[in-house]
C-alpha cells in the first residue's frame, strides 16, 4: 500500500490552504487529502448572505475545483487515528499510511444539544447564519418582520468566529433602522458569556451600537430550548433559573464542539480538540502530527483568518519534520473578526494569543477599534478573492510564516 508523505484530514479552509502551501514549497510531495464533502464553503461570507449583501453562490465552490491539482483526493470521511502506527482509518475501514499527518476537520455544530432547535430551523421564524441553506432565510425574516420581538443568541465559547452572532444582529437592526421599523421591534441579545466581546479594546465601539439600536443585552443567558410552533425560546440564567421569551424571529447559534472521531481519539486533549503546541502547531506526543483550523485546542479565535496564518506555519514545520529537523516556524495566535456593525462599516478585530492586538494596517489608515468604511470594503470586495485565489492557492504575500525567534517585523529578537 502507498505511504503518502503527507496526509491531510479535511479539505476546508485550513486543509486546502495547508496543502497548497506545502506544494508551493515542495512540488514533488505526495499528498492525500481525506474529505467526504463535494462542496467547499467560504463560511465568512454567510454573514453577508444573511444580510442580503452576497449571493449565496459566491460562498461555495465544488470541492474538485479547490483541490490542488497535485494532491490525491480521498473522497471519504476519516474515522480514527492510529498515531503510533502512522495511519488514519477511513469510514470503510481502509487504513491510509503517512509520514506526516495534518488534522483539519473543523468543528462540529451541535444543533441537537438544544432541544427543539433542529426541528424548527428554517421555519417558524427560526434561522441561523451558521448554515449555508439557512443564511438566506435570515434575510427573508428581516425583510418581512415589521414589528414584534427578535432574539439573537450566542452559545458558550469556543465558537467559530465569535463575533458572528452579533454581526447578524447588527446588520438586521441596521436594515430595520433604515426602514424606520426598529422602534417597533424589540431586539434582545442573549449571550452565554459575560461580555460583548472577549477582547476589551473592541467593546466600546460595539457598546455604542448596542445603544444606538436599543438592543437589550442579556449576558449570562444561555439558549437551552426552542418551541418552534409556539415561538418560545428558553434561556438558562446565571442563577440556574430558566426563563421563557416569546419571539417573532430567532437567530440561533449552536454550541460548538470537537468532531466526535477527534474527541474519542488519542490525539485530543481534555477539551476534545486536538492538543498542539500553540506556536508550532505540532502535537505534544507525536512529532510528525500537526493540526490547524477550528479543531485545535489553542486559545486563538477560531477563524478562517487564523487558518490563513496557520497554514504556512504548519507547512514549514511539516517539511522540517519530514527532513528530521526541529520545527522552524511559529504562529502568534492571529485571528480576525470583522464585526459588521452596520451595512457599510466594520469594526475590524485583529488579535493574537492573550488578546494582543495584531493590526494588519497602521492605525492612521485603518483603526480596527472604530467602525470604518475601509474595513467594510475589505470584507465586501477584497477578502473573498484573497480567500479563493490567495489563501487556497498557497500565495502568502499577506501571511508569510514567521521563523521561531523572530519578531513580527522579521527582525531577530
Ligand atoms: P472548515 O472550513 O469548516 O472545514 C472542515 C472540513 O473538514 C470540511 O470540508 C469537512 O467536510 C471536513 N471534514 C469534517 N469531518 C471530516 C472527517 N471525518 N474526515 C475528513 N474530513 C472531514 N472566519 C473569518 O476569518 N472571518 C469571518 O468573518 C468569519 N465569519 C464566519 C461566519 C460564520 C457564520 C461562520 C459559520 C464561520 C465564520 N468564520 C469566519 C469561521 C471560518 O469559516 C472557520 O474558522 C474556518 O472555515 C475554519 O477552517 P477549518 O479548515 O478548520 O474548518
Amino acid at each position: 500500500a502507498t505511504t503518502y508523505d503527507v496526509v491531510i484530514v479535511g479539505g476546508g479552509s485550513g486543509g486546502i490552504a495547508c496543502a497548497a502551501s506545502l506544494l508551493k514549497r515542495r512540488a514533488d510531495l505526495s499528498i492525500a487529502i481525506i474529505e467526504p464533502a463535494d462542496v467547499h464553503y467560504y463560511q465568512p461570507g454567510w454573514t453577508m448572505v444573511g444580510a442580503g449583501v452576497f449571493d449565496p453562490q459566491i460562498t461555495r465552490r465544488t470541492m474538485a475545483k479547490v483541490m490542488p491539482r497535485k494532491a490525491h483526493w480521498i473522497r471519504q470521511a476519516a474515522s480514527a487515528f492510529q498515531p503510533d502506527s502512522n495511519s488514519v482509518t477511513l469510514d470503510d475501514g481502509t487504513a491510509i499510511a503517512y509520514r506526516a499527518l495534518v488534522v483539519a476537520p473543523g468543528l462540529k455544530l451541535d444543533w441537537k444539544a438544544i432541544p427543539g432547535l433542529a426541528e424548527t430551523l428554517g421555519r417558524n421564524g427560526v434561522t441561523s447564519n451558521y448554515r449555508y441553506d439557512l443564511a438566506p432565510y435570515t434575510h427573508e425574516l428581516v425583510r418581512k418582520l415589521a414589528r414584534g420581538r427578535a432574539l439573537f443568541t450566542q452559545p458558550p465559547m469556543p465558537i467559530k468566529c465569535a463575533g458572528a452572532p452579533q454581526k447578524a444582529m447588527y446588520l438586521s437592526c441596521h436594515d430595520w433602522e433604515k426602514r424606520r421599523l426598529l422602534g417597533g421591534i424589540g431586539v434582545e441579545f442573549h449571550s452565554a458569556g459575560p461580555a460583548l466581546f472577549g477582547v476589551a479594546d473592541y467593546v466600546p465601539a460595539l457598546t455604542a451600537y448596542i445603544e444606538r439600536y436599543g438592543i437589550d443585552f442579556q449576558p449570562g443567558s444561555k439558549l437551552v430550548g426552542v418551541d418552534g410552533d409556539a415561538r418560545i425560546a428558553r434561556f438558562e440564567q446565571g442563577d440556574g433559573d430558566v426563563i421563557e421569551r416569546p419571539f417573532d424571529m430567532l437567530h440561533a447559534v449552536p454550541p460548538q464542539v470537537a468532531p466526535d472521531f477527534v474527541r474519542s481519539s488519542p490525539i485530543a486533549d481534555d477539551s476534545g480538540f486536538v492538543a498542539v503546541d500553540p506556536a508550532t502547531l505540532r502535537h505534544p506526543t507525536w512529532p510528525n502530527l500537526f493540526a490547524l483550523g477550528d479543531v485545535i485546542a489553542a486559545s486563538n479565535a477560531k477563524t478562517a483568518a487564523a487558518a490563513r496564518k496557520q497554514a504556512p506555519v504548519v507547512a514549514v514545520n511539516v517539511l522540517a519534520a519530514l527532513d528530521g529537523k526541529a520545527p522552524a516556524a511559529a504562529y502568534d495566535g492571529y485571528g480576525s473578526c470583522p464585526l459588521t456593525v452596520e451595512r457599510g462599516r466594520i469594526v475590524l478585530a485583529e488579535f493574537g494569543y492573550g488578546g494582543k492586538l495584531l493590526p494588519s494596517f497602521p492605525t492612521w489608515l485603518l483603526d480596527g477599534r472604530k467602525p470604518t468604511r475601509l474595513a467594510w470594503f475589505l470584507k465586501d470586495r477584497m477578502l473573498p478573492p484573497i480567500y479563493w485565489h490567495g489563501m487556497l492557492k498557497g500565495r502568502e504575500w499577506l501571511a508569510g510564516p514567521r521563523p521561531i525567534g523572530m519578531a513580527p517585523n522579521g527582525m531577530a529578537r
